[in-house]
């Protein structure tokens, strides 16, 4: 077989199609279509509303093992899947993806556009800015927490007429005082009905114009899109204009910020609007917790996101259309692409379409998110579930030695070892068994490898189907597009008509919040139980007395392993999960559980994917993004 090319050449050395005949093929009217330059485009949630009374297609969520840091090709997969179905096997398909980080792309694991024959184009476009949902998250998420700190200094140096005369100025001309727009929402809250700011009387003035907010307690940090560790940890407001209003505070990465998971649950952009108001920042001394919505900031970021709500279109290298839209960490935070994409796409493929999506790393992080955050807050309902294994990393689980990007794969990775993928196996086993907790029938794709051997990969198929999967298949997508993909592809199609479809959720709304990160620990990673810091169990007390006992749950925790030490592979067993600190994303609308030593901001390499990064002085290509 002649090589494969870098995945930059070959999405480089394809003809690509005009963005608007990928919609208009699509079904997307052109009044629905914004579109940035000739190969990408915003598309408007008004096509939801037209197609609002067409059935839904059918909905694949590709998910994945404990991965190597190599990543398997859960992209790639998802890719060359939506290929398969879309331009080989004559169905209608949309591919939702999630946009990637800057951080990985310029750190560890590079681009993400999928790989080899399966990609997204243009993939450099989709790698970087695209069209700024990302910048436009950091823009709000920092104006957040600029108004946070402002707020703090303001309230410290005026008495409460001071603070007033500059949030309702007096109109010299008539003497009259305006509230601003965004100031209703904390006045109903503190149940101040009156339009007028003259009505105030002292007290309603003091409740007003002081959040007093507890800067102890402030629990909104600062966000910027590349692997910078050395923003894990800092003193602001240093300068003498801060009058001595220090604070120890930290970045974390864009994707990891509450708005990003705001971004990827929103169903609309009053429902936008209303997260965004939601989103909790602090407590004040006298332990309310303040919200966007009380700083008079949640218009103006929703105004920074409103384009964003909008899925990005692109086109794979087989034409097939591409939502690309919205990317949180399936470990830190969310982790799978937006309700509206999928919502989107399930409309545009029709009935017996199909809207292929992906969730972020291991099903046990990943589709566990899709599940109870995805479909429980925005209403979609999976049909089939495919699992993505690769030999290399089963290999990994069985016991091989750790594997990196930049330097070569030890031998037993290249060399035929079954033994050690009959050991490793046992990681693929726990996921299709959680696979199966919902009640949904599942499908094994084993994306091969050139040095992978007939023997091991009918290892995989079937010990998977031994283990209760619908159906189990070896995929070559990556060196063959969408024709390598044809039986899985297939096997995807026969799944949609398996008999006892009954999908359900793992826990439910009413139980604790303890109760319902013990579940996940117990029955999805398979731990003996949990153990809960004592700041981590008073917050859980806390959000519970204050009404939030109902949400979901959200852990962030290591994606190499099923438990949160990244050491144990395989199926670990005998362990208990740390709960180390909550955090109240009520926006979003989870409570986020942070287990074991997750990191919110990532860091680089001693040798960064950016070594490699240039551009092509006399054309203007990139070069060298992986
Ligand atoms: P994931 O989504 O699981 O993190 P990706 O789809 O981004 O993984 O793939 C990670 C990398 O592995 C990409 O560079 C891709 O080109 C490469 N890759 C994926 N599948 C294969 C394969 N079957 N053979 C060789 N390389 C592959």
């Amino acid at each position: 077989t002649k090589p494969v090319p870098s995945d930059i050449e070959i999405a480089q050395s394809v003809s690509i199609q005009p963005i608007t005949k990928v919609a208009q093929a699509a079904g997307i009217l052109p009044e629905e279509l914004i579109t940035y330059g000739t190969t990408k485009a915003k598309v408007s949630l008004k096509v939801r509303d037209r197609l609002k009374s067409s059935p839904d297609g059918h909905l694949v969520i590709v998910a994945g093992i404990n991965p190597t840091s190599l990543g398997e090709g859960k992209s790639t997969t998802t890719i060359g899947l939506s290929q398969a179905l879309g331009a080989h096997l004559d169905k209608n398909v949309f591919t939702c993806i999630r946009q990637p980080s800057q951080g990985p792309t310029f750190g560890i694991k590079g681009g993400a556009a999928g790989g080899g024959w399966s990609q997204v184009i243009p993939m450099d476009d989709f790698n970087l800015h695209l069209t700024g949902d990302i910048h436009a998250i950091s823009a709000a998420n920092n104006l957040l927490a600029a108004a946070i700190d402002t707020r703090v200094l303001h309230e410290r140096n005026q008495t409460d007429e001071a603070l007033f005369g500059r949030l309702c100025p007096l109109n010299p001309k008539d003497g009259s005082r305006r509230f601003g727009r965004n100031m209703f929402g904390r006045l109903r809250k503190l149940g101040i009905t009156t339009n007028d700011p003259n009505q105030l009387n002292p007290e309603e003035i003091s409740k007003f114009v002081r959040l007093d907010i507890n800067p102890d307690t402030i629990q909104w940090n600062r966000v910027v899109d590349v692997n910078d560790r050395y923003l894990r940890s800092m003193t602001i407001g240093k300068s003498p204009t801060e009058k001595g209003y220090l604070r120890d505070t930290s970045f974390d990465i864009t994707v990891a910020s509450e708005i990003m998971a705001i971004l990827a649950l929103a169903t609309s952009l009053k429902d936008l609007r209303d997260r965004l108001g939601r989103i909790v920042v602090a407590e004040s001394r006298s332990g309310d917790l303040i919200t966007a919505e009380d700083l008079g900031v949640a218009g103006a970021l929703t105004v920074l996101m409103k384009d964003a709500l909008m899925p990005n279109l692109l086109q794979s290298l087989e034409g097939t259309p591409t939502f690309v839209h919205a990317g949180p960490f399936a470990n830190l935070a969310s982790g799978n692409s937006s309700v509206v994409a999928d919502q989107l796409a399930l409309k545009l493929v029709g009935s017996d379409g199909f809207a292929v999506t992906e969730a972020g790393f291991g099903s046990e992080i990943g589709l566990e998110k899709f599940v109870h955050l995805k479909c429980r807050l925005g209403g979609v309902k999976p049909s089939v579930i495919v699992l993505i294994a690769t030999v290399r990393a089963l290999k990994m689980h069985g016991g091989g030695p750790p594997v990196a990007a930049g330097v070569p794969l030890p031998s037993v990775y290249t060399e035929e070892n079954v033994e050690l993928v009959q050991k490793g196996f046992a990681n693929l086993k726990r996921h299709i068994e959680h696979a199966k907790l919902y009640g949904v029938p599942v499908v094994v794709c084993c994306n091969r490898f050139h040095s992978d051997s007939e023997r091991e990969l009918e290892c995989i198929v079937r010990l998977s189907k031994e283990a209760g999967a619908f159906d189990a298949v070896v995929s070559n997508h990556w060196e063959e597009g969408g024709k390598g993909a044809i039986d899985l592809g297939n096997a995807v199609i026969n799944a949609t008509t398996a008999p006892d479809k009954n999908f359900q959720f793992v826990y439910n709304d009413n139980e604790s919040l303890r109760k319902k990160i013990e579940t996940i620990a117990t029955k999805v990673y398979g731990a003996d139980g949990i153990e809960i810091s004592e700041q981590a169990a008073e917050r859980l007390d806390m959000y519970e007395r204050k009404g939030f006992g109902q949400m979901p749950v959200c852990i962030a925790k290591t994606q190499y392993s099923l438990s949160a030490d990244a050491s144990l592979k395989g199926a670990p067993q005998g362990f208990v999960l740390p709960v180390r600190e909550v955090r109240l994303s009520a926006g979003a609308g989870f409570v986020l559980a942070i287990c074991g030593s997750i990191q919110t901001m990532p860091g680089l390499p001693t040798r960064p994917s950016y070594y490699d990064v240039d551009v092509d002085t006399e054309t203007g290509r990139v070069i060298g993004l992986m």
